[in-house]
């Protein structure tokens, strides 16, 4: 796609970024067809194509307003587009640009300013968000069905087991994460127990950006990252193997710490260091399945239904692994038609565009339901709260699975 960037873009790295993605692009429409937005509501603009023409203008100096901040809005960032584009567009990473120069001209209403501002200020301070956790959990009785279906119940977290092995990884822990499933990287650090590995974790490492970025607010989502960067460095620099991912969201996103942090000359190359370093649990168990050897099949043929997030099939393109993983050791895994589709969590996209999100997470539980599967698994802590807020069955993380 031919562009002519305006003088205000031309000879800018973020310009230059813009318009190589831009050019790869040919228009030939393939990614409307797994599009969800596009798919549920059938507005070219509420496609990827669409919003490349969208993007397109704005870098091309052209008026835009609030009707192209809302398409841009409605996007959900899952990059279904990306695994279907023959092109390889870097869809994502268009956006990402482009909606915060969008932002930074186009002035919301107060009220949407207030909720997107306390929205990633509150998600990212874990004492504020578990505060408000268990006053929600207490109180959970007198509220709405609609906020208190949102609120999961208190769980039980196993023990941490001591620091023994001589192969050590680190974890992230994440901002919601730790309130909403502590249970999560307990498993991951028992799991890897058995299979010789002690996890670490580093307290003073927080959100890995993602809220921010999902609410265009670059500047705020790079000051997180490099806070993780200056936290782990110590370690990444020492005999740790990995920085291990439990929730594919931050996965994607530390991963592209390089890309992030590309033009600061401070941290563009500990950048690049951190995100080499990066792996999804899943990565690194299937790596170490034949330690597994003694656990296989003992899990009786039990019915499950993974459901894998799209930060983890098409923002990482890792796939086929958990399913794996879960077969191995006994599983029976459930296939549902759609897969590839967006369950309509995504960030903060679920508290924001609450329509859309619903009648992404109905067809979901739809296919998924409909396998009768016991429990359905998944990767993410986001796609695990919404799913759980309407499912019939249990949901979790499929490394609980496996620490059982
Ligand atoms: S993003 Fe890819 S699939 Fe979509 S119109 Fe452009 S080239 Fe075609
Ligand atoms: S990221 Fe997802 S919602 Fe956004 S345009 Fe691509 S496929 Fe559609």
């Amino acid at each position: 796609m031919q562009t002519e960037l305006s003088a205000a873009w031309r000879n800018t790295v973020v310009g230059d970024e813009a318009a190589q993605i831009l050019k790869t692009c040919v228009h030939c429409g393939f990614c409307n067809a797994t599009c969800p937005t596009y798919q549920l509501v059938g507005d070219e603009l509420d496609g990827p194509r669409g919003r490349i023409y969208l993007l397109k203008n704005v870098f091309e100096g052209g008026e835009f307003g609030t009707s192209t901040q809302t398409h841009l809005d409605r996007c959900l960032t899952c990059r279904a587009c990306e695994t279907t584009c023959p092109s390889g567009v870097r869809y994502g990473r268009l956006l990402e640009l482009g909606r915060e120069i969008v932002e930074e001209r186009i002035t919301r209403p107060v009220g949407e300013r207030l909720l997107r501002g306390i929205l990633w200020r509150v998600l990212t301070h874990r004492t504020v968000f578990r505060l408000l956790l268990r006053i929600g959990q207490r109180l959970r009785p007198l509220l709405p069905r609609r906020v208190a279906q949102k609120i999961p119940s208190p769980v039980v977290v196993g023990d941490w087991p001591a620091t023994r092995h001589a192969r050590r990884m680190l974890v992230l822990d994440g901002c919601v994460q730790p309130s909403l499933a502590p249970n999560i990287n307990s498993a991951v650090a028992r799991v890897f127990d058995r299979l010789g590995i002690s996890l670490l974790r580093e307290s003073r490492a927080h959100c890995c950006g993602a809220v921010p970025l999902h609410l265009s607010a670059g500047e705020a989502a790079r000051d997180f990252m490099r806070r993780n960067i200056d936290a782990w460095w110590p370690l990444v620099m020492s005999d740790v193997e990995a920085i291990v991912m439990t929730a594919s969201g931050c996965g994607v996103t530390v991963r592209d710490y390089a890309t992030y942090l590309a033009d600061d000359p401070a941290y563009a190359r500990k950048a690049e260091q951190v995100a080499l370093k990066v792996r999804d649990v899943a990565e690194v168990v299937a790596d170490e399945m034949g330690s597994l050897a003694d656990w296989e099949g003992i899990n009786g043929n039990r019915d499950v239904v993974f459901h894998p997030p799209c930060s983890l099939q098409h923002g990482q393109q890792v796939r086929g692994m958990v399913e794996s993983i879960l077969s191995t050791v006994g599983y029976r895994l459930h296939q549902f038609p759609d897969a590839h589709m967006c369950c309509g969590s995504a960030g903060t996209y679920s508290l924001l565009q609450s329509e859309m999100a619903d009648a992404l997470r109905k067809n979901k539980l739809a296919a998924l339901q409909a396998t009768d599967a016991s429990c359905i698994v998944t990767a993410n802590i986001g796609c695990q709260v919404h799913l759980a807020s309407e499912a019939e069955v249990p949901v979790c993380h499929w490394i609980e699975l496996l620490d059982r």
